[in-house]
């Protein structure tokens, strides 16, 4: 049978870079990065591990952003993940990777496509008269639930999602949202044996025994979160003290506690209302999963939800200067959620030994004897 020819003018949908979807070896680059991009002075972005700078390619004069990582065995995970997933829908697209020595330490760098139109909220806070409603609150939702699905489905976990890592290609109005950053993403597939501490599966917590189920639903809390600020412009958990993650608001975390105070959510669907109640459930075995998080008609449906104005521009206008705050206490939250799940290991329980263990094990031999 004759193939059928391929339509090579049919352009992905938006937010897929399809046809751009590296090959799935790692390339790394030795040349030095400088042979191919001129690197600027411009600072595009602090991040924990350094400067995100503004580069340009030498042979296309296209703008782009190089991030610098020292080598470590975390570094390399980070580039080995985001190469992995990079053209994936609404993933931030990394162009080239090289290893160069850099400040006389050997260095890891990529190039990534330059997104200029800076961050979630700040795009959102900068619209002025014009009111952000729930509609648009949905459609972002759901390319930023497409990323995620598509992260979910090939057992990657993020595990860092909060605005500073959602970032627009442009500042047009049809600008692309991107998930970028995958400095603490996981395979949650694999686990490591060597590094985590160990526990005996009968004193366990439940949650425990599943760990990678863990990884994805901490993605789900940060898309809860999120979704909350978009729809209102403050944070579902606020600590009083003005201290990142204060005892009270680990507390309030912990139990759930929020509201969706007047007036800001007088007018806001119950629909938009229950989905955050199943994206913020303490348990994560009860938080939705992707799955259902895409199929849930506020998201899948985006095109009914209703185009009410949301106070969240002037909120976020009004109340600047704590949205510092709100970003230090969304980062301090992500990583005790990491944490608690990246600590623990399950014992063998044939090779551990304890003394409840071992009395176990003599009942148990006792029983056999006693039974023949
Ligand atoms: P870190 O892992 O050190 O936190 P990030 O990857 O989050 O670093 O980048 C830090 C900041 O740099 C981001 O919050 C963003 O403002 C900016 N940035 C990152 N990647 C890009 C990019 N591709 N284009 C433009 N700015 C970027």
């Amino acid at each position: 049978m004759q193939k059928k020819p391929q339509n090579k003018t049919k352009k992905p949908p938006p937010g897929h870079d399809d046809d751009q979807i590296q090959p799935r070896f790692l390339c790394i680059k030795r040349n030095a990065v400088t042979d191919d991009y001129k690197v600027s002075n411009q600072v595009l972005g602090l991040g924990i591990n350094g400067k995100v700078l503004e580069c340009f390619n030498k042979k296309t004069g296209e703008k782009c952003a190089l991030k610098i990582l020292y080598d470590s065995p975390k570094a390399r995970r980070e580039v080995e993940l985001h190469w992995r997933v990079s053209g994936g829908p609404y993933i931030v697209r990394i162009l080239s990777l090289y290893e160069n020595m850099y400040h006389g330490k050997k260095c890891l760098l990529i190039i990534m496509e330059c997104m200029e139109g800076g961050e979630l909220f700040s795009r959102i806070q900068a619209r002025g008269d014009q009111a952000f409603t729930e509609k648009e609150a949905s459609e972002i939702m759901r390319d930023i639930g497409t990323a995620i699905d598509f992260l979910h489905n090939i057992d990657i976990a993020h595990r860092d999602i909060k605005p500073e890592n959602l970032l627009y290609t442009s500042k047009e109005r049809n600008a692309i949202l991107k998930l970028t950053d995958f400095g603490f993403a996981k395979e949650t597939t694999l686990h490591n044996p060597l590094q985590t501490p160990c526990y005996t599966p009968y004193y366990v917590a439940p949650e425990v025994l599943g760990p990678e189920k863990y990884d994805k639903s901490c993605d789900m809390w940060s898309l809860g979160v999120i979704m909350y600020i978009l729809l209102c412009g403050f944070p579902p958990f606020y600590s009083n003290t003005g201290q990142a993650i204060s005892p009270g608001m680990k507390r309030r975390i912990r139990m759930g506690q929020y509201e969706f105070p007047k007036p800001e959510w007088s007018e806001v669907s119950q629909e938009a209302k229950d989905l955050i109640h199943q994206l913020l459930k303490t348990d994560p075995n009860e938080r939705m999963t992707i799955t259902q998080f895409m199929n849930h008609p506020w998201i899948n449906q985006s095109m009914m939800v209703p185009s009410t104005p949301l106070h969240t521009t002037r909120v976020l206008t009004e109340d600047r200067e704590m949205w510092e705050d709100v970003k230090e206490e969304m980062t301090s939250a992500l990583a005790t959620m990491r944490v608690d799940y990246d600590q623990v290991k399950i014992k063998d329980l044939d090779t551990s030994s304890n003394p409840l263990l071992n009395k176990r094990r003599k009942k148990a031999t006792q029983l056999q004897a006693s039974a023949l």
